[in-house]
């Protein structure tokens, strides 16, 4: 069995913020956990910082660090200490060996030799080449070439077997949701063969295992939730009651905001302007320029999720 068990569940509403350090925040991550913190504040709840850090080769304990000190200067004070993923391998390792063993096997596919596979049964359905990817991979992503192989867990990658029906969950910003996991993501890898724990793994079981009931990130993330909410529930953690997906921050020129497009990280030596700039992006009303605290507790007392309903993504302005 698991050697960590899950929170006790509690009345107290629970929310967190879990960036990945593979850079500093920028104004997309920053609207993110603002937004938790303004929302989960607002109906008394804690906030929760887990450092997503699991994978050491894009990690850096600098930008953790710096991290850290961006939302000190903000005024966004975590409760509890901070929960570092890279610390907490054996539990996850636990809980593959447990609950979730029945629903993992071994995979040996590259992919290269699944690229293959989809050429080969793409000229033996007569599919056009050209449509073949999306025609194939709409009705599986993973093609389980491996399901049934019987390969080594521990010497090869690992994949889980995700549900092939769609499972709907409310979000509270982009309304009700239904989504097939195996047809959206099929089965996913949650330990590489060298032994990294995937995103979806760590996330799903660090969100249990620290009861949290509310979780409000970026819209990029909403296709990962069926499959969190699956693989929540074969680990037997306490479901989450609450999402909220919110919109993506975009460039003027519509742009998404993300590491990978080099988004800026952000400047806090004016936290007072960087804080009415983020909220006002977040459709809120203004707060009086004030220190960090007075503002967020200005900002929460008048939180509002509502001008964000069924909105994709949100523009800044042009300077
Ligand atoms: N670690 C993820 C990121 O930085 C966020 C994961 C989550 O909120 O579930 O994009």
């Amino acid at each position: 069995m698991p050697t960590s068990i899950p929170a006790a569940s509690s009345s107290q509403p629970i929310g967190r913020f879990a960036p990945s350090p593979t850079g500093e925040l920028h104004l997309g991550s920053l609207t993110t956990a603002l937004a938790s913190f303004c929302h989960i504040k607002s109906i008394s709840g804690k906030w929760l910082l887990r450092i997503e850090d699991t994978d050491t080769e894009r990690c850096d304990s600098q930008f953790t660090e710096q991290i850290l000190i961006d939302l000190e200067v903000l005024g966004l004070h975590w409760d509890g200490d901070v929960i570092y993923q890279s610390e907490r391998i054996d539990i996850y390792n636990d809980y593959l060996s447990s609950n979730l063993y029945p629903l993992t096997y071994g995979c040996q596919c590259s992919r290269k030799s699944l690229e293959r596979y989809w050429e080969l049964k793409a000229i033996g359905e007569s599919i056009d080449p050209q449509q073949a990817n999306q025609k194939l991979l709409n009705r599986q992503r993973y093609p389980r070439c491996c399901l049934d192989a019987g390969f080594n867990k521990e010497q090869n990658k690992l994949r889980i077997q995700l549900p092939n029906y769609r499972i709907g969950f409310k979000d509270g910003i982009q309304g009700v949701q239904w989504d097939n996991p195996q047809k959206t993501l099929g089965d996913m890898v949650v330990r590489r063969q060298d032994g990294m724990i995937n995103y979806i793994l760590a996330a799903s079981l660090d969100d249990g295992l620290q009861g949290v009931t509310h979780i409000m990130r970026g819209l990029d993330i909403l296709p990962m939730t069926a499959a969190q909410i699956s693989i929540m529930h074969a680990a037997r953690l306490p479901a989450i009651d609450h999402w909220y997906h919110l919109p993506l921050i975009c460039s003027p020129d519509g742009q998404k905001l993300s590491k990978q497009n080099l988004a800026q990280p952000i400047d806090t030596r004016n936290p007072s302007k960087l804080l009415n700039h983020a909220l006002q992006l977040l459709q809120q009303p203004a707060v009086d320029r004030d220190t960090p605290t007075n503002m967020l507790k200005q900002a929460i007392a008048q939180w509002d999720n509502s001008p964000l309903q069924n909105m994709q993504s949100l523009n800044m302005p042009s300077i």
